[in-house]
């Protein structure tokens, strides 16, 4: 389990840190600043983004960078300070796959405690099937479950949320799952 990256140097002063526990009665090591003794908190990252839908289809992005550089994904990535869960993830499903669509409800929370992210997915129902995707996409485009390339999915996330999609598809009863990815 990761609970510190490898912090080298203070954000305030630029000298030189070492792991310690602080003496506030916190029971986790910190990076803290060998001169003005500042403490940088490490903390999880939000990842954003969507799982589109046009009619039976799904849509997915192949990654025209690393890692996982041209392998299948749901638009997503690292939430931004100043925007919400959805604005984030429409934001990404934007740059990424240039689609047009109507955000919906959270659909998949995914808890990845060993590289400390949490991934947060809202369905979203595309309103064209022409995509514009940038350069982070080498093509965008629609795939039906028989056709999912799922030797080829980016993230463990994505092929869980498409996985709980296509079952909840089947039961026509769409929840929000909660998954702990190991
Ligand atoms: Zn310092």
């Amino acid at each position: 389990m990761k609970n510190h990256t490898s912090i080298k140097h203070c954000k305030q002063c630029g000298e030189k840190v070492s792991y310690k526990i602080p003496s506030d009665g916190d029971t986790k090591l910190r990076a803290i600043c060998n001169v003005c003794q500042s403490i940088h908190y490490e903390n999880p990252l939000n990842v954003v983004g969507t799982l589109p839908i046009w009619r039976d289809q799904v849509l997915l992005c192949r990654r025209n960078i690393e890692p996982r550089f041209g392998m299948w994904t749901l638009p997503a990535g690292f939430m931004e300070l100043g925007e919400t869960l959805s604005q984030g993830a429409a934001r990404e499903t934007v740059e990424e796959a240039g689609a047009q669509f109507e955000m919906q409800e959270l659909f998949s929370i995914m808890n990845v405690v060993r590289v400390g992210q949490v991934h947060f997915f809202f369905r979203a129902r595309l309103t064209s099937d022409a995509f514009d995707p940038g350069h982070e996409t080498m093509e965008a485009r629609l795939f039906s479950e028989q056709d999912i390339p799922w030797d080829e999915i980016a993230f463990r996330t994505v092929k869980q949320t498409l996985q709980c999609y296509f079952a909840d598809m089947k039961s026509k009863n769409f929840a929000l799952h909660q998954v702990d990815i190991e």
